[in-house]
């Protein structure tokens, strides 16, 4: 197979741009460091199928996560993925907290999400008997997903259009040669290399596509596209099932990393709790469940569940964010950039694609199409 079009990383977003790619383009070729595709954040996930409701108007998380929300579950129905359209409560539980429920609806619809509706105390109960909250704001288009099923769609759907998916595999680095093509170096795990050219490079190497950037030449300092990672760890909530049916989160704090510690429910009802928001300064890919957190995690979610105790509790697992903000910076958008400006046409750079990347893979894989049309 001649390579045209060489994809680095096989999470969601890699091979929803695979499948995508496929379509049109031949010679595509995907390359994973790990023995099978969706091993790292793609697994490590609260597998919900966001609105688009807290992010800044005009970002490409707003644009992509509410196109993304509509093309996942058109794809879902079509292709029988399993997913619910369960809907989410975001709760005030102290009265001076729900004038910033105004203010997230007030985002929320700039951004294009219709369907959000204000709900009083008694209107929490009835829906969420478990529920203790003053007012929430109840968004029906956010639901959740079986992340590996979809994953396992993109796969197949870039395999039939004949695209080669290569595990095992890490890209050591990435070099421009004279002839407008690049040289992909990789790296086997018994230590032997290889190379071979590339017309075009898409980086979707997640935690590592800044260092993947930098080995190019691109200054990722001066870009802005240096990466820090945050962890984000989940408690089970032994529960019965049925005790939430919906998702809940607390009103988000400012300047916070995260949502704060929310309950959301998966496919067979079970109940966990998370993520929280850890900075991990050295950039170690650390995956353990600090058994400690379980009285902090307890104290952020009795405020909304109040008839839980903290032996209901058990460490379940972690993910990493690969976020562009360092603590104490203001949150930051996607990047996804054709580097032509750069000196470097042909690449696209996928960096800091965190929360909501999973739903928003579609989107942002059409987007890496249409970069490319313009290109060609
Ligand atoms: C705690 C947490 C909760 C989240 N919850 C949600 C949610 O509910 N909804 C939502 O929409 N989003 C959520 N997200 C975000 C979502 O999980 C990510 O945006 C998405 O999974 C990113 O996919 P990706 O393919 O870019 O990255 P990854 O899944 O990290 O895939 C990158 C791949 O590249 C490979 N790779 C890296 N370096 C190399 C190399 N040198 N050579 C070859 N391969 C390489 C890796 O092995 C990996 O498989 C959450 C993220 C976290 C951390």
């Amino acid at each position: 197979m001649e390579i045209t079009t060489t994809i680095v990383g096989a999470g969601v977003v890699g091979l929803a741009v695979a499948a995508e790619l496929s379509k049109t383009h031949k010679g595509v070729l995907i390359l994973e460091r790990n023995p099978a595709f969706g091993q790292e954040t793609s697994s490590r996930n609260s597998e919900v199928i966001h609105a688009g409701i807290y992010y800044d108007r005009d970002s490409k998380k707003a644009k992509l996560c509410v196109e993304g929300n509509r093309l996942l579950y058109r794809l879902c129905e079509q292709r029988r993925i399993p997913h619910r359209r369960c809907g989410k409560l975001i709760v005030a539980t102290e009265k001076d907290e729900e004038a910033i429920l105004a203010t997230i609806q007030d985002r929320a619809r700039e951004n294009g999400v219709e369907a959000l509706e204000m709900l009083s105390a008694r209107q929490i109960k009835a829906l969420e008997p478990n529920v203790k909250a003053c007012a929430a704001l109840f968004s029906s288009s956010t639901g959740i997903i079986h992340s590996h099923r979809l994953m396992r769609h993109y796969a197949a759907r870039a395999y039939e259009n004949g695209a080669q998916l290569v595990p095992h595999t890490t890209v050591s680095r990435v070099e421009k040669q004279d002839d407008a093509r690049y040289r992909v170096h990789v790296v086997y795990p018994d230590g032997q290399t290889d190379s071979f050219a590339s017309r075009w490079i898409v980086n979707c190497a997640g935690l590592e596509s800044d260092r993947i950037a930098a080995s190019m030449g691109i200054d990722i300092d001066a870009c802005g596209y240096r990466l820090h990672y945050w962890k984000g760890e989940y408690f089970s909530l032994d529960v019965p099932r049925g005790f939430i049916r919906h998702l809940v989160y607390p009103v988000p704090q400012a300047n916070h990393v995260g949502l704060g510690v929310h309950a959301t429910i998966d496919l067979s009802d079970r109940v966990k709790l998370g993520p929280n928001a850890t900075y991990l300064p050295d950039r170690t890919l650390d995956y353990t469940v600090n058994a400690q957190a379980r009285q902090s995690f307890y104290e952020a979610a009795c405020r909304y569940l109040p008839g839980i105790g903290v032996d209901q509790l058990h460490p379940e697992m972690t993910g990493i964010r690969p976020k562009l903000q360092k603590p104490g910076d203001p949150a930051r958008d996607f990047i996804i950039a054709e580097e032509s400006s750069k000196g470097f046409p042909g690449v696209i750079n996928l960096i800091g694609i965190e929360s909501p990347g999973l739903t928003a893979s579609h989107a942002i894989a059409r987007h890496v199409a249409s970069l490319m049309a313009e290109r060609e």
